[in-house]
């Protein structure tokens, strides 16, 4: 989006291109169903977006293969139907029989998202920084002298942080990012499903003899550990509920992972500048409110969670839209929103 606007642009990556949880991703594009909260409405948009980007700028790297939202069990085949008003999206409601002919073995009605698909994440990476200089590079600090940044040898005018779970280069405490470790696995099959599907977990559809499945949730785990095939396998069991996993083989595990933010909802925008509020205003933690000083020309973008390759270009627009146009971000994205309140709970 940024070259585009024409700027010019280096990507400083310490493992290379897809080494954070992007690499790992099952890269699901689908809509979010729920009761219209903040987070599904921006999902939803999101999604819009995304698909037509996708399809738009590299549509060999997006397999559009529709995706059936099953409901779990009985009470949430129950919730369904109040989640049907909320659906923004194209969808149809399935039936148990429909499901059965797509070879998907649930009997609860449930929604089918036509526009959905997923994403060969590497692919769609590597695609999107084919024109831009990407160095391997690990940034330790960062310093600015008259308006200018300094990483090593590089200088910019703007630096964008957008470094997953790993947030140390600047005070983003505020913003609570906190990382779920995932592992998730692609297997060979000989069987004819042409859909995509999310319960629990999210079941691809047949592309080229491999049915991705994924993935796990594993929030004990705080660094990055070597990827484990026994819970990738442990996916084929839990798969085999909604599919017939017979003659899957597991072939290759991924892992990585997802960084959220303290509400669940992306973290985009100016990073406030910590240090100096604090001390200048020691009323921050009995609820005062006074004006964000920010760190000059730094910026975030993270806490894409579960569902980076939803989120992602349409927040790429507005941030670029936002440093380069002046054009406002709208609050519910605006990292700003839970700094006020972290002071007020202690800092924690
Ligand atoms: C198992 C799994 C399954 C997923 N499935 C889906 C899915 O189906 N659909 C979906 O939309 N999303 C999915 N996601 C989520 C998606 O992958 C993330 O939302 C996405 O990776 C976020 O991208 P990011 O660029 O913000 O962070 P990351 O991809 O984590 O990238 C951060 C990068 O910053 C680099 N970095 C960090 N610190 C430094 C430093 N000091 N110097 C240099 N480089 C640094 C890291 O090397 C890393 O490459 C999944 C994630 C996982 C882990």
């Amino acid at each position: 989006m940024l070259k585009e606007q024409n700027q010019h642009i280096l990507v400083l990556d310490k493992g290379g291109i897809a080494s954070g949880g992007s690499g790992a991703a099952g890269a699901f594009v689908s809509p979010k169903i729920g009761k219209g909260s903040v987070l599904q409405k921006l999902t939803n948009e999101a999604f819009a977006y995304a698909k037509d980007f996708y399809l738009d700028v590299c549509p060999m790297y997006f397999n559009q293969t529709g995706v059936v939202r099953v409901p779990k069990d009985k009470q949430d085949a129950m919730a369904f139907s109040t989640y049907e008003k909320y659906n923004e999206n194209n969808y149809k409601v399935y039936s148990k029989e429909t499901l059965h002919s797509l070879g998907i073995d649930s009997d609860f009605d449930s929604f089918y998202f036509p526009e959905a698909g997923s994403c060969d994440a590497l692919g769609v990476c590597e695609y999107l920084l084919k024109d831009i200089e990407v160095l391997k590079y690990e940034v330790t600090h960062l310093s600015q002298q008259n308006g200018i940044w300094k990483v090593g040898d590089y200088k910019a005018k703007n630096i964008i942080l957008a470094t997953g779970h790993e947030h140390d280069l600047a005070d983003l405490r505020y913003m609570g990012i906190r990382g779920t470790w995932g592992n998730r696995g692609d297997f060979s099959t000989h069987l004819d499903l042409k859909v995509s599907m999310h319960q629990s977990m999210s079941v691809g559809a047949n592309h080229e003899g491999i049915i991705k499945l994924g993935a796990t949730h594993e929030k004990e785990i705080k660094k990055a550990i070597p990827c484990s095939h026994a819970q990738a396998s442990s996916l084929k069991q839990r798969a085999s509920g909604l599919i017939n996993t017979s003659d899957l083989e597991l072939k290759k595990v991924f892992c990585g992972m997802r960084a959220g933010s303290k509400d669940y909802v992306p973290l985009l925008g100016k990073v406030i500048d910590v240090p100096y509020m604090l001390k200048t205003y020691p009323a921050l933690t009995r609820g005062a409110k006074p004006a964000l000083t920010y760190r000059e020309n730094l910026y975030v973008f993270n806490g894409l969670g579960g569902r980076g390759f939803v989120f992602a270009p349409l927040l790429a627009k507005w941030l670029s839209d936002y440093i380069i146009n002046n054009k406002e971000l709208k609050s519910n994205v605006c990292a700003d929103r839970l700094f006020l309140k972290w002071c007020r709970k202690g800092m924690k």
